[in-house]
């Protein structure tokens, strides 16, 4: 049995942090529940959206560096993100994402689901998914009750040039099964999670992605504490992959390494979580630092972007 169970977070590259609150935040209804800085880069935010509580397998955070060109899409990236909604909610987001002028917003259906495709201002690729069965609760904001939030990731899509050596090791240790194919997708699902869903696009005729803005900069997977992350880690090691080791990342452990289609995937823990350092009534309304570079504050607040939140 692997410890992996679905994803924990992923992580994008933006060009504003007040771009990422008014998108992600204020339109799409995710709660900004921590305000911190980018642990190797003091200068720089990074914002943590995600439902109420800032569940693992709802955080989508943001590197945010002011100006940063866009990035190209390709392959040895995670193409695309795939937010859960209820059943029958698409017609309330096609509305609420087109009233805000973002477009396109295209209409699909992919492995039997529904789902509205689009994109914020930066290019960050992003799906609405109509998935059954998921009770999470999301968060309830202005214009969006919770019947119609944003439940959590459903998954994410891979493209990749050869989708075989990253099946392999998502089938293999990190415990995924395949359900479907479709076209050049393949699903593969981690049991026991709503965030479960790893697609590949095999797309051997594209380009190699470029990183930037609208980019998605990593992809990590959950484990419940640092033990699991440990023997993960051990066995990943014996398969050959260079894997960092386990990171101190305040909310929590961080392991990272290159999967065979060249995205950077981390495994990260459940412990300790995002109310360590603030209630969650008051998730990400203070600015919050790691003790490292809690004596740097004044020099911080002062080069970082006020937001309105
Ligand atoms: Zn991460």
């Amino acid at each position: 049995m692997s410890p992996v169970i679905g994803l924990h977070h992923i992580t994008a590259i933006s060009a504003s942090a007040q771009g990422n609150v008014d998108f992600f935040g204020k339109l799409l209804g995710l709660r900004l529940v921590k305000k911190t800085v980018n642990f190797d880069d003091p200068g720089t935010y990074h914002l943590y959206f995600a439902d109420r509580v800032g569940t693992p397998g709802s955080v989508l955070t943001f590197f945010p560096w002011a100006g940063v060109p866009k990035g190209i899409a390709g392959t040895g990236e995670t193409g695309l993100t795939h937010f859960a909604v209820a059943p029958g909610t698409l017609d309330f987001w096609r509305d609420r994402l087109r009233a805000a002028g973002v477009a396109p917003v295209v209409d699909e259906t992919i492995f039997g689901e529904p789902r509205l495709v689009s994109a914020d201002p930066d290019g960050f690729a992003f799906a609405l998914v109509e998935a059954a069965g998921d009770d999470r609760p999301g968060n309830v904001t202005d214009g969006i009750e919770q019947a119609s939030s944003i439940k959590g990731f459903r998954g994410v899509t891979l493209t990749l040039a050869d989708g075989a050596p990253t099946r392999e090791l998502l089938t293999g240790l990190m415990g995924y099964r395949e359900e479907a194919r479709e076209g050049a997708l393949t699903r593969l699902v981690s049991p026991g999670t709503e965030a479960g869903v790893v697609d590949i696009l095999e797309a051997p005729e594209r380009r190699h992605a470029t990183q930037g803005a609208g980019r998605i900069h990593h992809i990590a997977f959950r484990v419940a504490d640092r033990a699991a992350q440990a023997t993960i880690r051990e066995t990943l090691t014996k398969e050959g992959f260079q894997v960092t080791p386990q990171i101190d990342r305040s909310y929590f452990y961080a392991i990272y390494f290159r999967s065979p289609g060249g995205v950077l995937f981390e495994i990260a823990t459940d412990e300790p979580g995002f109310a360590t350092d603030e209630s969650v009534e008051h998730l990400g309304e203070a600015l919050q630092l790691p003790r490292q570079h809690e004596h740097l504050r004044s020099v911080i607040e002062r080069k970082l972007p006020a937001l309105a939140v």
